[in-house]
């Protein structure tokens, strides 16, 4: 019997997880991905809760122990810079793994790679659906017909937009913006140690990653910033604004960020859906539910791709079926997260002092245990890494 065809478009986490998992239960999956090769970007993730499981289903799961990083605690400055507490990393020691984003999506594509075609630097142009199939044109390739289409190319999602509609729709923003830019691995003085300051409604973050370590800013801008995510100019002058008077290492990191040629920036924003299917379309991660800030996409596209792939082996001749089932599973998993995400944002960003003070207060409360007496204060020089961070 002929497999059924899949497309799977974007190639981050949720795209290589579902190929590796639809090629075991009996489909034939494409990937396309709009970029050259599998991007690079991204800061240190918890693989957990519902990822861990399939995960280990994978076998995965001594790869990316070897690749976990180094991170053991969070220390926490006042807005001087002086040391205030210290966390233990509350992955450590749990059922759970850090790795950076780039580490996991290379890890899945080197298990899906095998079994599923990848096609990079091309994407979906237009698609056309009917009883039996969707006809789907490319930028590159020719045009195909595939049983299926899987959108699972990100927060900004094209096949979202062709099927669904505009982002807007679905988009809503968390009112706070991130940016980062990789450091020269001398940049820190402690690999396993993520420094955090924060003043009234901006937070600043060196994450000591594996092997780049990262700057980290998370703000709430005076202005919201139009949506232009191509406009690095203007990137750099929101975040150069925005910390012109923050202290500690500030000015360093903000000139980091300045001096890259292509450093991330986008709003933190949560995606919500009615439906995440359309007759022979369906969306999977962030596509259909981001949930920026939480740092679970990759955990919840990781467990989508499995129930998906799971759900389709089950109704393999009722896609409409898998795709419902499919999707209550996975709100099971996404609702409560959606719902705390407005108020993390304004706890873990506040936007007064004494909002500030709440915030350590609890923190201190959860790291009793681990509190750190010392306030020297923590200064060292970042070095802007070479390369570029594609976001
Ligand atoms: C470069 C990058 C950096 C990130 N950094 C972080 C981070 O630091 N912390 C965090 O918590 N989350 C980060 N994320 C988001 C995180 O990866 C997701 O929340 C999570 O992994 C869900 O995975 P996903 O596969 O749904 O989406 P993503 O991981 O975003 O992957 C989507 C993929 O689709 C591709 N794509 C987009 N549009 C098209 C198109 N039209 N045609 C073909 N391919 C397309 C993208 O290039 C990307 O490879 C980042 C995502 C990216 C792409």
């Amino acid at each position: 019997m002929k497999k059924p065809e899949v497309l799977i478009v974007g190639a981050g986490i949720a795209g290589p997880a579902l190929a590796y998992w639809l090629a075991r239960n009996g489909y034939r999956p494409t990937v396309v991905e709009h970029a050259r090769q599998l991007r690079s970007g991204g800061s240190a993730i918890v693989v957990k809760g519902p990822a861990m499981p399939v995960a280990e289903r994978m076998g995965i799961l001594p790869q990316l122990r070897e690749l976990a990083t180094r991170n053991r605690s969070l220390t926490l400055l006042d807005p001087a810079g002086k040391r205030v507490l210290r966390l233990p990393n509350s992955s450590v020691g749990a059922p759970t793994v850090e790795v950076t984003r780039a580490d996991l999506s290379e890890v899945l594509h080197r298990s899906a790679r095998g079994d599923a075609e990848f096609v990079f630097d091309d994407t979906v142009t237009a698609l056309g659906q009917d009883e039996g199939g969707v006809d789907v044109t490319f930028r590159r390739s020719a045009p195909r017909r595939f049983d299926l289409v899987v959108g699972t190319d990100g927060m900004h999602s094209t096949i979202r937009r062709l099927v669904f509609g505009p982002e807007r729709q679905f988009v809503s923003d968390l009112g706070l913006y991130g940016a980062t830019v990789p450091l020269e691995p001398d940049a820190i003085d402690d690999p396993s140690e993520l420094t955090m300051l924060t003043v009234p409604n901006r937070m600043l973050v060196v994450h000591p990653s594996r092997t780049t370590p990262l700057a980290i800013f998370t703000f709430r801008a005076a202005q919201p910033a139009p949506h232009d995510r191509k406009n690095i100019a203007l990137h750099k002058q929101i975040v150069a604004d925005t910390y012109a008077d923050v202290r500690w290492r500030a000015p360093e990191l903000v000139a980091a960020y300045l001096d890259h040629p292509a450093p991330f920036f986008d709003p933190l924003t949560t995606v919500r859906m009615l439906s995440w299917s359309r007759g022979r379309v369906v969306l999977l991660g962030d596509a259909a539910a981001a949930t920026a800030l939480l740092g679970d996409g990759s955990s919840i596209a990781m467990a989508g791709a499995y129930a998906l792939a799971e759900e389709l082996a089950a109704h393999h001749d009722d896609h409409a079926r898998a795709f419902a089932t499919y999707e209550s599973r996975l709100r099971r998993e996404v609702r409560p997260r959606q719902r705390r995400v407005d108020l993390l944002a304004r706890v873990l960003v506040p936007s007064t002092r004494p909002g500030l003070v709440v915030r350590n207060t609890v923190g201190r409360a959860v790291g009793r245990t681990n509190r750190i007496t010392s306030r020297e204060t923590v200064n060292r020089k970042p070095r802007v890494a070479a390369g570029t961070q594609d976001g």
